[in-house]
């Protein structure tokens, strides 16, 4: 099982797709959540609780993944630290801002087996949204760990809107040799919040977004053609790899089945964004069983979708609260469909470089539930 752990909800940015939305003037909802929602006003916003606790509940499962989360993550070295040299678990992961990576010795770093850190693009695009700085400071940080003997999954994990061009995006992150990225996801800004009426999203993905998909689906075969590789760009990699073994996804993030997440006071949520959301709990680290834990499903309208088997649902926390109502939530699918179409297009001939000897199946194995949404 997959646990991500909440260390802190506090933060050293403000990015503007995140905790910036929160002073905004809002477009309010068009539809309201299907039951209504309460989220728990005395969730400390420091982890608080003793890690024995966590520590027993861990070793109850044998191939326990823990990934720390926040907040930054990185704002409580001192806890990921003694936990790393403590838990129980198989592996530890990370999803960090990595401003602060240089905080934490080389013999804690060198036990990730996968640092997802956020970067959106270009130097101006991810400091536009993320900070001035924010960019020149992470490079830095991730060429330091790297010589200093990281050689794991470095994800990049971009966030993408309407400030995006994604083909150049993605292409800035994993074209240059100096930033030593493994993989690449990106997770669109929408239905999120309640922002629909103040976006130009629509025009964007018709104009923008969708015909820079259909490009790196090109791309991305083209290099397996050329060079004999296939780039481990996950909203691509993840969903091919079950299109080539005829394979149907259940919600490819693994929320609320296969990946859970711990709070700061040791409740257990089925998604790290589900913070304080009390009514979807599945239990607490003190008596529950971590290989028991209940099932919390996608349902409504996906499951009655055309390709619910490939999409999975794209994010339980939308599908429970509906931020962007049903026009906004139509337009989000209109991209998933859209990148259905171009990988069932693609999948013909990304077929025919495995028999012709180009690749290997074995080219599109990755981790399941890294902290990668998978659908954008
Ligand atoms: S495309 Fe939309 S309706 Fe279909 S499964 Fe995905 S999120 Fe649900
Ligand atoms: S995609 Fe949605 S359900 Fe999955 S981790 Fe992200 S917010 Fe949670």
């Amino acid at each position: 099982m997959y646990f991500h752990l909440i260390l802190t909800d506090n933060c050293n940015l403000c990015c503007s797709y995140c905790r910036a939305k929160a002073f905004e003037e809002t477009g309010g909802r068009e539809e309201t959540a299907t039951t209504p929602i309460e989220i728990d006003p005395f969730l400390p916003s420091e982890l608080d609780f003793d890690l024995s606790c966590l520590y027993n509940f861990l070793k109850k499962d044998p191939s326990a993944t823990l990934t720390f989360y926040g907040g930054e993550p990185l704002m409580r070295t001192d806890l990921v630290s003694t936990i790393v040299r403590e838990a129980p678990v198989q592996r530890f992961m990370i999803q960090t801002n990595g401003l602060l990576l240089d905080r934490l010795s080389p013999e804690i770093i060198n036990r990730f087996s996968t640092i997802l850190v956020s970067l959106d693009g270009p130097e101006g695009l991810t400091d536009a949204n993320r900070g001035k700085g924010t960019y020149r400071k992470v490079i830095q940080n991730i060429k330091k760990i790297r010589h200093n003997g990281y050689t794991k999954e470095l994800i990049a994990r971009m966030t993408v809107n309407e400030s995006t061009d994604i083909a150049g995006a993605v292409h800035w992150l994993a074209d240059n040799p100096d930033y030593s990225f493994s993989s690449i996801h990106w997770q669109l800004d929408a239905n999120f919040c309640d922002d629909f009426s103040h976006r130009r999203f629509a025009d964007w993905i018709k104009k923008s977004y969708n015909p820079g998909i259909l490009s790196l689906v090109t791309d991305w075969v083209d290099h397996m053609e050329n060079e004999g590789k296939v780039l481990r760009w996950y909203p691509f990699l993840d969903p091919m790899d079950d299109l080539l073994k005829g394979r149907q996804s259940r919600l490819r993030c693994g929320s609320g089945y296969a990946n859970y997440s711990i709070m700061t006071d040791g409740h257990i949520a089925p998604c790290p964004v589900m913070t304080g959301m009390s009514q979807y709990y599945v239990g607490h680290i003190q008596d529950a069983d971590p290989q028991d834990l209940a099932v919390i499903s996608v349902y409504g309208e996906c499951t009655d979708c055309a390709i619910f088997g490939f999409c999975g649902g794209r994010c339980l926390y939308s599908n429970i609260t509906k931020p962007w109502g049903k026009e906004g939530r139509h337009r989000v699918c209109s991209t998933v469909k859209y990148l259905y179409r171009c990988l069932t297009d693609a999948h013909p001939r990304v077929k025919d470089l495995i028999a012709g000897g180009a690749i290997h199946p074995a080219d599109f194995s990755h981790e399941k539930f890294n902290g990668c949404e998978i659908i954008p």
